[in-house]
């Protein structure tokens, strides 16, 4: 996206904060008139003791035509100026307290709506997005870079026009008091512009760049965190420490080169504005001693204005190294945001939340890239009610098969029907609240057990819990655990064996009362007594229930009531244990593996019959 692009687009967000953001430059503006009067007293001070002083110097000028009474003595002028100054701070003091406060809750608004935008956006992504991204990258951008966003309506907009709204006040200030003096003391103001425009076109790409390093920091950190067993396991601590050094290594260069760029770019500004003052002294220096300029509402004044003026514009440089971390930010906030949401619910979709009779694959292909399909024509019919085992070798389709079935993604080609619809036509979330689901592996969140039997429904009370649990083999367990339900499981069930974790899954399954169970190898990675418990646990649950169960364990595929066989995204066969032994060579020879007689049934009847 161009810069022009992204800054239209930054703006369109400050304009819906219009309002608080006006509040915080009606504030900043006042701050600015009560600077403008304290310097005015101040001034007024030192010419009313000059006057004092000095018998032939020309009489302060008393603001709004008033002038102190003849009756009071100096001292008592002089204390009544301190305390009007003195008054004039009380109030700047509660107006920067009041625009600091204004100031922090806007930008906590906005950084909560774009995190908020961005969470919620990555919840209707489909897996395409989570496939092609990584998540540490996925991270940054809903931390650092919303904050980048942020940073550009309080940091850019609101600054930039304070700082523009102070330096026209300070130049009409100053113009109205020697228009010559004042074009004399800024005639290296243009200078400064071209420098901040110099600056911030050289710092934008290492913006960018500082960014995406800090994808591989956060990278760094997630994967040690997840894998911490296998670094432990292989001993690897002190090379994943360097590993993190190195990548926070990189960020600090990066970060150095931006700040040695900020620091050649400042001093020189500061410079610059220090030749304004060389001109003042000398100028304006001339025009006290001819009686021109006042010393105190005039010299001392312009001196204050032009120190000002100077750190004002010091501000731009700021101002610019903000816009372009912004800029670079917004680049990577719009990106999710504006990623199309390729599987939804179409515009009339027809209602199923329940599969009455049938699933069909119509000549189904699918491929996670278009070049390169994972499911090739895939044709297979799923009366309710039946239990259909997938089997076949790594790589062959058969988590592809069911993620289809869950429309995390859609077929290439073909048509995948429940009841007859296109699950395409059906309405998203009825399709993925029909299926219960338990993976290979299963996450837990850090929660209850309860919380997290009940994550699919909410509304569950307590008896239905502890039922879905009884059914996933899971209620004895859990009531030898010293909370029972309400113990809390630690980050992915870290606390609880694999089997434990599986069996949890299976109730959290089970309570939202699916139409279709959908089981990914499931008992694969529990040891065999576990997968026992399992597989006589769903023995009941899976009676008349629609089931597609992965799994290359034969006592699972046993249960069954037909197995598909699926090899290089191909049904090589599909029947019964029996049929499949007769028929099938690839299941024959798992069947032996795991112990099963290798004879096809025919022949073992045959034999029994003729002994
Ligand atoms: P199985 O469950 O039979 O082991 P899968 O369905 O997991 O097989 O995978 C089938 C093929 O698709 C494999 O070649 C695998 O590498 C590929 N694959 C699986 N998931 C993805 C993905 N998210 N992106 C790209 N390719 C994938």
């Amino acid at each position: 996206m161009s810069s022009g692009k992204l800054l239209r687009r930054l703006l369109e967000l400050a304009l819906e904060y219009r309002r608080p953001c006006l509040a915080v430059v009606v504030m900043q503006g006042m701050l600015v008139w009560l600077s403008l009067s304290t310097l005015g007293l101040t001034g007024l001070g030192i010419d009313y003791l000059q006057s004092c002083v000095l018998k032939n110097a020309e009489a302060p000028k008393w603001p709004f035509g008033w002038t102190p009474p003849e009756s009071w003595a100096p001292m008592t002028v002089v204390t009544a100026l301190s305390l009007a100054i003195f008054a004039v701070a009380v109030m700047t003091a509660g107006l920067k307290y009041l625009a600091a406060i204004a100031s922090g809750a806007l930008s906590q608004q906005i950084l909560i709506r774009m995190r908020t935008e961005i969470y919620s956006k990555l919840q209707v992504l489909g897996f395409q997005f989570y496939d092609a991204g990584e998540s540490s990258s996925i991270i940054n951008r809903a931390a650092g870079d919303a904050n980048n966003v942020r940073n550009f309506i309080d940091g850019v907009i609101i600054r930039l026009i304070t700082v523009i709204l102070t330096l026209t006040v300070y130049l009409v200030y100053m113009m109205r008091m020697h228009p010559l003096l004042t074009l004399a003391c800024l005639a290296t103001t243009p200078f400064l512009w071209a420098m901040a425009v110099v600056f911030s076109t050289v710092v934008q790409p290492a913006y960018r760049r500082a960014s995406e390093l800090g994808d591989v920091m956060i990278r760094t950190l997630v994967e040690n965190l997840q894998g911490i067993q296998v670094v432990k396991a292989f001993a690897r601590e002190s090379e994943q420490a360097k590993k993190f050094e190195a990548a926070n290594h990189d960020i600090r260069d990066l970060k150095n080169s931006i700040f040695f760029r900020l620091s050649t770019f400042q001093p020189a500004m500061g410079l610059l504005t220090q030749i304004n003052m060389l001109v003042l002294i000398a100028y304006g220096g001339s025009l006290v001693v001819r009686g021109e300029l006042a010393l105190g509402a005039g010299l001392f004044v312009f001196a204050n204005l032009l120190h000002e003026f100077a750190n004002q514009v010091a501000h731009i440089t700021n101002i610019a190294n903000s816009i372009q971390s912004s800029l670079a930010s917004a680049e990577r906030v719009f990106e999710v945001l504006d990623q199309p949401v390729l599987i939804t619910s179409p515009e009339n979709p027809v209602a199923l939340p329940v599969i009455r009779k049938a699933i069909e694959f119509d000549h189904v292909s699918f491929g996670y890239r278009p070049d390169q399909l994972v499911l090739k024509d895939i044709s297979l019919r799923i009366e309710c009610g039946e239990c259909i085992g997938v089997t076949g070798p790594t790589g062959a389709g058969k988590s592809t098969l069911i993620s289809l079935l869950k429309r995390f993604y859609d077929v290439s080609s073909g048509t995948l029907k429940f009841d007859g619809h296109d699950v395409r036509s059906l309405n998203l979330d009825d399709v993925r609240r029909s299926s219960g689901i338990v993976f290979q592996e299963s996450f837990l969140f850090s929660n209850t057990i309860a919380a997290n039997i009940a994550f699919g429904n909410p509304d569950a009370d307590d008896e239905q819990i502890r039922e879905a649990a009884r059914l996933a083999a899971a209620h004895e367990f859990i009531s030898e655990l010293p909370l029972q339900y309400e113990t809390i499981v630690g980050e992915h069930g870290s606390n609880l064996s694999g089997g434990q974790r599986q069996r949890l899954a299976l109730a959290r399954a089970l309570l939202t009362s699916p139409s279709l169970l959908l089981l990914d190898d499931a008992t694969a990675a529990v040891d065999p007594e576990t997968e026992h418990e399992i597989r006589m646990a769903l023995e009941s649950t899976m009676r008349g229930r629609t089931c597609v169960v992965v799994s290359n364990r034969l006592s699972t595929l046993r249960q069954t009531d037909r197995i598909v066989v699926l090899n290089s995204g191909r049904i090589e066969a599909v029947g019964t244990h029996d049929e499949l032994m007769e028929s099938c060579d690839y299941y024959r020879a798992l069947a032996k593996l795991q112990g099963a007689p290798t004879e096809p049934a025919t022949k073992r009847r045959r034999l029994a019959v003729a002994s």
